[in-house]
């Protein structure tokens, strides 16, 4: 299936590694061009080298804290340099940390709000009227399984993110009409540097080890394993596809099944 990305703009959020590397490399390896955007120029660096040689020469690197300030703006000078249309934007960000909801600090709440949210909510805001004068954009939003069914020790994650899926179901149904398609992702577990810091807080919290704990996490999905980057970026490529253009207002579960409701 041709995805029709070929002669498309992407901005990608916290591509340096993880869910947002594998969604870049999946749309570059359908020939988009692609603005990788992370807090860190160096590991930017590293991670476009990984990248096939035309691959790299289609991507431009934007290093921005999404919790300062002027990082929306610097991506979009970045992203839309020389005329150039942003036609997919892929909203990712950092995880929060971990703990019981009675122990929530609302100031670290507020913190989190102004990276997590805030900065997503302001970047879809400003490239969404140029999407819809050329009646074509494409909006996914990476929020997590805990969207659906809360994760424990996750309050922030699960407050915040649900957040969003409410406002970006409530904004497709405003622009379906427009060719602009906005669809959330729900990732179950993907082995990355946060699934595995995460694994690493429980096992620090109930004194086992580390190993243990990720042996008996996978077997509680019915994958029987975690899931990969590239499996993530692949469903994020057809979603940024022209042939997704009926997908809209949906929370596109990637989760070996871990999710238990329907
Ligand atoms: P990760 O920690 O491996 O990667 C996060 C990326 O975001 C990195 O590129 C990092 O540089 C960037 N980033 C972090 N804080 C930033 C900031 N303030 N400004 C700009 N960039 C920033 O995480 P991941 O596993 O790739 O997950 C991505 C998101 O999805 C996280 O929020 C995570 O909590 C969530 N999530 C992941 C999974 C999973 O299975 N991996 C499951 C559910 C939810």
């Amino acid at each position: 299936m041709d995805l029709g990305l070929r002669t498309r703009h992407a901005i990608v959020l916290g591509a340096s590694q993880g869910l947002g590397l594998g969604v870049a490399r999946s749309l570059l390896g359908e020939g988009a061009s692609v603005t990788l955007v992370a807090r860190s120029m160096e590991r930017l660096a590293t991670a476009r080298a990984s990248l096939a040689e035309d691959e790299q020469a289609r991507c431009d690197l934007v290093a921005a804290d999404l919790g300062e300030p002027d990082a929306v703006e610097d991506i979009l000078r970045a992203a839309q340099r020389e005329g150039r249309v942003v036609d997919i934007l892929v909203n990712n960000s950092g995880g929060p940390p971990t703990g019981l909801p009675s122990g929530v600090s609302i100031d670290e709440m507020r913190g989190q709000f102004d990276k997590m949210v805030q900065p997503i909510m302001t970047l879809t805001l400003a490239l969404l009227p140029g999407m819809r004068a050329r009646r074509w954009g494409r909006i996914i939003t990476i929020t997590s399984s805990g969207v659906i069914q809360p994760i424990p020790h996750l309050p922030i994650s699960n407050a915040l993110r649900s957040s969003l899926v409410a406002f970006m179901k409530t904004l497709a149904g405003e622009v379906a009409a427009d060719g602009v398609t906005v669809n959330v992702m729900a990732p179950g577990r993907i082995g990355t540097a946060r699934t595995q810091s995460i694994d690493s807080a429980q096992a620090k919290r109930t004194g086992r080890s580390e190993d243990e704990i990720a042996r008996e996490s996978a077997s509680s999905i019915p994958a029987g394993r975690y899931g990969t980057i590239e499996e993530f970026g692949a469903v994020a490529a057809f979603l940024a596809s022209v042939p997704a253009s009926y997908v809209t207002g949906s929370v596109i579960r990637v989760d070996g099944g871990a999710i238990r409701s329907i």
